[in-house]
């Protein structure tokens, strides 16, 4: 708005990110600028245009901003879209969403992103499809880390929403609070030709000493989701993304005190190499002290002993110690489930824990072949 005040008779593009066409069409009603030129939306979802026109917004699939396709780029890789799996496979037979030769019964459990892009594409094939998640709401841990996320929240929380809507589209019914387990699964096989375990993963609590002080020590995973309230002192121990996410949201949104400690020689081993710089510069900005290279002694006694790399130790004292450190796969359900339906199958962080790309195509390439 501010270049077209200043440059009334100069036609205006507006070229920046903006997902909404909704949006676009009212900024150039409102005189904002002349053109929207879409680029990333449209990797994402390449029928944006075509949705918006027949009022189906609710199911195009927004770019997130994560910038894998220009990283990719950039490293003379061809490029890939978080949100769009076949971006760059479009001649690829793996990649193509084709009418199932046999629709079958599946059940997809675990509704976070893994799981649900795979019920999506089951769905869209022709299966019928029933997800069970365990949690109140679909999502997983993205639901969660999303409401952290400094940069792109909304951006996150839209994939959960975009879920959510194209379940309902695809008629996929969504069973939430359910807990599947091997009893539960003897009650139901009979419904079922297939069986995707999406479990996610969880934080690896042996890769850290027992705490000896009750409540002291909390899993990320509970901070994401609401269900642990941190005190003003924290100590977060691991200094990748899940650590920095929430370091920098309690620090920047809660205003708490908090402290990071990372194994490794760098914070944000585990982020993209375009976004590292970002975490780097929020960790400095927001006065948040990383101790790295540093090995975690104990916990308890209201705080947590390090040892640096020189050998000197630390107390850092904390009303709460987050562990943030290395997640491990939740297979424990699929090594279960194992001898009791025909048709099993493993997806996204349940198998490697990765990140929220890997886990998106997990799943689509997986409800492309069932
Ligand atoms: S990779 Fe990320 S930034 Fe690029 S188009 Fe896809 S969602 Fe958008």
């Amino acid at each position: 708005a501010r270049a077209k005040k200043l440059l009334p008779d100069t036609p205006i593009a507006f070229g920046n990110r903006l997902p909404d066409p909704t949006m676009a069409n009212q900024c150039i009603e409102n005189g904002e600028f002349d053109f929207w030129e879409v680029c990333r939306p449209l990797l994402a979802d390449p029928d944006l245009v075509r949705k918006a026109q027949a009022g189906r917004m609710s199911q195009v699939k927004r770019c997130i901003g994560s910038l894998n396709c220009l990283s990719r780029l950039f490293r003379d890789l061809p490029y890939t879209c978080t949100m769009n799996p076949q971006l760059g496979h479009e001649y690829d037979p793996a990649y193509q969403v084709t009418p199932a030769v046999a629709p079958k019964n599946i059940m997809v459990i675990g509704a976070g992103p893994s799981g649900m892009e795979c019920a999506i594409t089951a769905a869209r094939r022709g299966h019928g499809v029933t997800v069970f998640e365990r949690g109140p709401d679909i999502g997983g841990s993205l639901a969660g880390y999303a409401r952290h996320d400094l940069a792109n929240s909304d951006d996150l929380t839209s994939v959960v929403d975009y879920y959510r809507n194209m379940a309902q589209a695809l008629n996929i019914e969504v069973k939430c609070n359910a807990t599947i387990d091997p009893k539960a699964m003897r009650g139901m096989l009979h419904r079922y030709d297939v069986a995707v375990v999406a479990t996610g993963a969880r934080i690896d609590h042996s890769l850290l000493p027992k705490s000896t002080q009750d409540g002291l020590l909390v899993d990320a995973a509970d901070v994401a989701s609401g269900k642990v309230v941190p005190g003003q002192r924290v100590v977060v121990l691991g200094g990748g993304k899940i650590g920095l996410t929430l370091a920098e949201a309690l620090r920047h949104n809660q205003g708490r005190d908090v402290v990071v400690v990372e194994a490794e020689k760098r914070i944000a081993g585990d982020v993209m190499p375009s976004f590292k710089w970002r975490h780097t510069a929020w960790i400095e900005e927001l006065g948040i002290p990383a101790h790295t290279s540093c090995r975690v002694l104990a916990i308890g006694d209201g705080g947590v002993r390090i040892r640096r790399a020189d050998g000197a130790e630390e107390f850092l004292p904390a009303d709460t110690v987050i562990a943030a450190v290395a997640r491990r796969p939740n297979q424990e359900l699929f090594h279960e489930l194992e001898w009791m339906i025909d048709e099993l199958h493993g997806c996204g962080d349940s198998l490697v824990p990765r990140g929220l790309t890997q886990a998106i195509h997990d799943g689509f390439r997986l409800g492309a072949r069932l």
